[in-house]
C-alpha cells in the first residue's frame, strides 16, 4: 500500500522507479532502432515508423517523435543508451539534437554529431540548446511574428536578447508573489498594468490642477546650483513633488508646475532613484 509507507520509504520508491524508466525507456529506444533499421512498419502497412508507433503501439504523436529521435542518434552513437539509462540525457536533449541536425542536415558530420551527443550530457535543456545552437552556428531567429486569431487573442513570437530577458526573468522573480504565476503573458500584463497606473495614476481632479496652475504660473524647476527658476510657459505639466509610487498625494501642497523638459528631468531622476532603492 503506498499509501502505508513513510515519507522517506516513498522518496526511495519515487527514485527507484524514475530509475527502472529510464532504463525501460533505454530498452524501447534500442528496439525502436531495430524496428526502424528493419522497417518494420512496412509489415503493418505503414508508410512509416512514426504512424506504426502512433497508430500500432498508441503512442501520442509527440511522444513518438521523441522516441525516433532518440532511436536515430543511437544508431549513429550507441553510447547514447548507457546516458538515456542513467538519465544523463533526456528526450528533449535528444530531439533538440536531431532538430538541429536536420536544419544543418547539408553540412554536419557524423564527428560532430557524437561530438555534441558527449556535450550534452548532464547539461539542462537550456544550456544544451545554448550549446548546440552555438557550436552548429544555428541562425538566430530575429523577426517578430504577431498573429491576430478567432477569438481575439494574439500569438506572439519575439526573439529578446540575452541581457533583455535577464531583466524579464528579473522582474518575474520579482513579482511572482504578486502574480502567483510563471506565465509569461501574465507578467507582461502585470508590469503594462503598474506602468499604466503609475503614468495615469494623478487622480488630481480638473479643479486642483487649474488652481496649480493659476498660482504657479509657470515652471518651478529650480536649478540645484544657481536657484534660478526655469520660468517657462510652454508646454506645461502638472508633476507631483514627492511621487505617486512614493506615497505622494494629490493634495495641492505636493503639485507644481513643470515645462515639458524639466517634467521629463524630473522623471527620469525619480526612476533612476527607484530602481536603486528596489
Ligand atoms: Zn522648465
Amino acid at each position: 500500500m503506498i499509501s502505508k509507507l513513510n515519507n522517506k520509504e516513498l522518496d526511495q520508491k519515487i527514485k527507484s522507479l524514475a530509475r527502472a524508466e529510464n532504463r525501460l525507456l533505454a530498452l524501447v529506444i534500442e528496439h525502436i532502432k531495430e524496428a526502424d533499421k528493419r522497417r518494420l512498419y512496412l509489415d503493418f502497412n505503414y508508410p512509416n515508423l512514426y504512424d506504426y508507433l502512433v497508430k500500432e503501439c498508441g503512442y501520442p504523436g509527440g511522444s513518438a517523435q521523441r522516441r525516433i529521435d532518440a532511436a536515430r542518434l543511437l544508431a549513429i552513437e550507441p553510447k547514447l543508451k548507457a546516458k538515456i539509462e542513467s538519465g544523463e540525457i533526456n528526450l528533449s536533449q535528444t530531439t533538440l539534437l536531431q532538430k538541429a541536425f536536420r536544419e544543418k542536415s547539408q553540412t554536419v558530420t557524423l564527428a560532430q554529431k557524437r561530438s555534441l551527443i558527449a556535450k550534452i550530457s548532464d547539461m539542462t535543456v537550456n544550456e544544451s540548446q545554448v550549446m548546440i545552437a552555438k557550436e552548429l552556428d544555428l541562425k538566430i531567429k530575429e523577426q517578430t511574428k504577431v498573429t491576430h486569431q478567432k477569438d481575439g487573442s494574439v500569438r506572439f513570437e519575439v526573439t529578446f536578447t540575452q541581457e533583455q530577458w535577464e531583466s524579464l526573468q528579473k522582474a518575474k522573480d520579482l513579482a511572482s508573489n504578486a502574480i502567483q504565476s510563471n506565465d509569461l503573458p501574465t507578467l507582461i500584463k502585470y508590469l503594462s498594468d503598474k506602468f499604466i497606473k503609475q503614468k495615469e495614476g494623478s487622480t488630481a481632479t480638473v479643479a486642483v490642477k487649474k488652481q496649480v496652475l493659476q498660482r504657479d504660473q509657470c515652471c518651478q524647476y529650480k536649478d540645484h546650483k544657481t536657484q534660478r527658476l526655469c520660468g517657462s510657459r510652454w508646454n506645461l505639466h502638472i508633476d507631483h513633488i514627492k511621487p505617486k509610487w512614493a506615497g505622494g498625494t494629490d493634495q495641492i501642497e505636493n503639485l507644481r508646475v513643470l515645462c515639458q523638459k524639466h517634467n521629463h528631468h524630473v522623471y527620469h531622476q525619480q526612476s533612476g532613484i527607484r530602481i536603486l532603492s528596489s
